[in-house]
């Protein structure tokens, strides 16, 4: 049964990047005029501001780089409190947030490896994969 998770932002290339997540694939956009890699989903290049993009599948490894335990109830009951939330450093270079999968706070080291795992989930759009990490 999927986890129910706050609504997901859509829109051009955010719908792209969860189309790819749907098929298994971490992708981030790539830009073809400078080689800039972005995160979070951008219309066009934060380093050279080119619009020609490409999405480049990630290898999925990272390091946790940072991490924290959210106790407020932002999302007003749709995400259980306490909930870990992570930065993983990607290989490529690119910080990505995301959730642990199968550790919690206790078990982080700092750059501590990790690897991409998928989540089924469902928003009020409907279902989706989430990207999280696990313990490479
Ligand atoms: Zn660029």
């Amino acid at each position: 049964m999927p986890q129910t998770r706050p609504d997901r932002k859509l829109g051009p290339g955010h719908d792209e990047f969860w189309a790819w997540c749907s098929k298994g694939e971490l992708r981030l956009q790539r830009c073809k005029s400078c080689g800039g890699l972005s995160w979070p989903v951008i219309d066009a290049c934060e380093h050279c501001g080119s619009t020609e993009l490409e999405w480049e599948q990630m290898s999925g490894l990272g390091k946790v780089v940072s991490w924290c335990t959210f106790e407020h109830d932002y999302y007003r009951g749709v995400l259980p409190i306490p909930y870990d939330t992570i930065m993983v450093e990607l290989a490529e270079g690119p910080i990505f947030i995301s959730n642990p999968s199968g550790f919690g706070r206790e078990d982080i080291t700092f750059e501590m490896p990790v690897k991409l795992a998928f989540v089924d989930c469902v928003d009020s759009a409907g279902q989706f994969s989430l990207p999280v990490f696990a313990k490479a």
